[in-house]
């Protein structure tokens, strides 16, 4: 057999396992052959990795493209910014209030039209009717996870456009949800009421300064609702995803209800990892929920190591810095980084703080996978999985610009920064689409990818 590419004398970082010098040969997209000697069989191509390190393609589990951007621009520059940092596979949310029906197939033909890489697609519930349309959406478009922003409530709601959600509806979802083997429903956990009153107190005072957006949102403003959830997943045997953690207090409740029930998993972001709210000197990290303090940042890097942290996504949006002027109440929500997840963990992570190479690509990749449904398809280094390879020189330092990131987001939160470790080539199915930080892919060559609900085995730890 003639193999299409062979990618000699790396050390493949395989997820659970650890490291191991070695080879990838690839055919037809796929990984045809792993050796731990370099002549594994003739290739058309061949790429030297000696030196560095072979990890499985990053998934990035949560980006919104199309929000406060336009969508059909996102599928080409933030597909491109997400290739750039490692990424082969990309999972954005939508929302509407309207039903999703002609919106599924319209994505899916823009998508592949206009991404360099594989995308998926994630739901935002706001309706009976999105409810109902679940089983539909699960079965047509293999959309296993839905997401519910539990902070849209009264004038919040309509700012961001959405229509209310309240208890009741989160629980009918759950109930529903649970119903559907491999079925997730994930959740933004701030408890918006109690934000409201401390937000008033705070502007009845006349602060407008960067840190007020941090104080009218305190930790126990997601620790509450983290607890309050997870009771509700809990009654209902449904499994829960939480999205974008910040705090101790709320890991802390995550790990007090696992000692009861393991169907829950918790995502973080890099900017959580590394920022904390007294580095807020303008509007730039305006997120929700908010920065908090060092000492959060370092219990999130223990859930990471201590395996209470499945997954890093960014919660990108490309937004431009013009959105983000006015007072910080005006400021738009939210932050660039699809490119700078896998480089904030390898140099924060790895360098500094001594994470393994290989719970790193847990926590970027084979983690989202499997609970993501993209398993045994994406996210490992076998054979029979898709060629999803990101290479990566954990010596080469970068001094990080936007311009360097690919996005159409005029910022990033690592401006600056000299991050040590970076991918210098993002394979997917077999073909290079970024090399050296420069895109090489083409636009229109990602599949949307179906993920078909399948049963979880919650008993394997991730
Ligand atoms: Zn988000």
């Amino acid at each position: 057999m003639e193999l299409d590419c062979v990618i000699m004398n790396g050390n493949l970082v395989i997820p659970t396992q650890g490291i191991m010098k070695g080879s990838i040969g690839i055919k037809d997209e796929k990984i045809a052959m792993i050796s731990d000697s370099p002549d594994l069989a003739k290739a058309k191509e061949t790429i030297d990795a000696k030196g560095k390190y072979v990890f499985p393609g990053v998934i990035e589990p949560h980006v919104h493209f199309g929000l406060g951007s336009k969508l059909d621009e996102d599928l080409i520059t933030e597909t491109r910014s997400a290739a750039t940092g490692g990424t082969s596979t990309v999972i954005t949310y939508y929302r509407q209030i309207e039903p999703y029906d002609n919106f599924v197939d319209e994505f899916i033909r823009l998508g592949q039209e206009r991404a360099c890489i594989d995308f998926s697609l994630h739901l935002g519930v706001s309706s009976e009717e999105h409810i109902r349309s679940i089983p539909k959406f699960c079965d047509e478009y293999g959309i296993s996870s839905y997401k519910f922003m539990m902070v849209f409530k009264g004038e919040d709601a309509k700012k961001a456009g959405s229509a209310e959600l309240n208890d009741g509806v989160f629980y009918d979802a759950l109930q529903k949800i649970k119903t559907i083997d491999g079925v997730l429903p994930c959740i933004h956990a701030e408890n918006i009421e109690l934000i409201w009153s401390i937000r008033k107190k705070i502007i009845d005072q006349g602060r407008t300064d960067p840190l007020a957006w941090a104080d009218s949102r305190p930790d126990f403003t997601e620790s509450e609702f983290v607890r309050r959830a997870l009771y509700l997943a809990e009654l209902t045997d449904c499994p829960l995803y939480i999205v974008h953690t910040t705090s101790k207090k709320a890991l802390d409740e995550v790990r007090l209800a696992r000692e009861r029930y393991s169907k829950i998993f918790v995502e973080t972001c890099p900017v959580y990892l590394t920022h904390t709210k007294e580095m807020m000197e303008d509007n730039l990290m305006k997120v929700a929920p908010p920065l908090r303090s060092k000492k959060d940042n370092e219990a999130l890097w223990d859930g990471i190591r201590d395996g209470s942290i499945q997954t890093v996504g960014s919660d990108h949006l490309a937004l431009k810095k013009e959105s983000k002027n006015g007072s910080i109440w005006e400021a738009s929500m939210g932050i660039s980084g699809t490119a700078t997840v896998l480089p904030a963990l390898l140099s924060e992570g790895y360098h500094k703080r001594d994470i393994s190479l290989e719970r790193i690509a847990e926590v970027t990749s084979y983690n989202a996978a499997r609970i993501f449904n993209l398993y045994p398809r994406k996210g490992n280094i076998q054979v029979g999985f898709d060629a999803d390879l990101a290479i990566v020189d954990l010596e080469l330092e970068k001094t990080v610009t936007h311009e360097m990131l690919n996005s159409a987001s005029d910022f990033s939160i690592y401006e600056g920064w000299t991050l040590k470790g970076w991918p210098t080539s993002t394979i997917v199915r077999g073909k290079m689409v970024m090399q050296d930080g420069e895109i090489v892919g083409e636009n229109g060559y990602g599949k949307y990818i179906k993920r078909k609900p399948v049963l979880r085995n919650f008993d394997k730890p991730n």
